[in-house]
């Protein structure tokens, strides 16, 4: 399979030399990249700014902002044949990106930020016969919240996993199908989750 996968964090300008991010460090989404690249599938990695390295065999494309990734992933996904959405996107972007740098007033600033696009939702709208797989972080209601995801997003799976998972070699992740059900668990590092992910996708959305 062809398969678009989002990975990283976003990065959202105030001003020319300023911008709001997370502490996204792109870990799972390369690990996914990795493990599908080892699966014998082709890799088309959408990745915002990140310390690690482009993994082996990946097609890669290289973006900043929410925007930036959502039209690249609107332009990859029809060649694909399903997406993974691994990115940590920024939900809010400031209204407007000024020149320059914005000069000290001696006084508070206000910044009025605007909901970002929702790049997964969009693909999930737009998947026809592909198939799209989502992470939801949560720290309350995780499943509620993770089940509400994945049908608002038109995913066919999901992956739960918890706010400690951030800049960490191990995680703790359930697959949640479109039944609701918790259907697999895994606790182990992010690579090893990373195949069991992959393997869990080919035997079940893969044709
Ligand atoms: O709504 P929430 O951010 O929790 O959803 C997480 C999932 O949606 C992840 O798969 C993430 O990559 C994706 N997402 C996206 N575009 C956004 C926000 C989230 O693709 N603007």
């Amino acid at each position: 399979m062809r398969i678009l996968i989002t990975a990283g964090p976003t990065r959202e300008y105030l001003d020319d030399v300023r911008f709001i991010s997370n502490a996204s460090s792109g870990k799972m989404g390369y690990a996914i990249a990795e493990a599908a690249v080892a699966a014998g599938h082709k890799v088309v990695l959408v990745s915002g700014p990140t310390a690690l390295p482009v993994p082996a065999g990946c097609e890669f494309h290289a973006v900043e902002t929410t925007g930036q990734m959502r039209d690249a992933c609107l332009r990859l996904f029809p060649g694909c044949d399903g997406a993974i959405g691994v990115a940590a996107v920024c939900d809010y972007r400031p209204r407007e990106r000024l020149p320059g740098k914005l000069a000290k007033t001696g006084r508070p600033v206000v910044i009025e930020f605007v909901e970002t696009p929702d790049i997964l939702a969009e693909l999930g709208s737009n998947k026809e016969h592909r198939w799209v797989v989502g992470f939801a972080l949560e720290s309350q209601n995780a499943r509620e919240n993770a089940l509400r995801k994945l049908l608002a997003k038109h995913c066919d799976a999901i992956l739960l996993n918890h706010p400690q998972a951030i800049g960490a070699d191990a995680s703790r992740v359930e697959l949640i199908d479109r039944s609701g059900s918790a259907v697999i668990a895994w606790e182990a590092g992010k690579s090893e989750i990373a195949s069991a992910v992959i393997a869990w996708i080919d035997a079940h959305l893969a044709g």
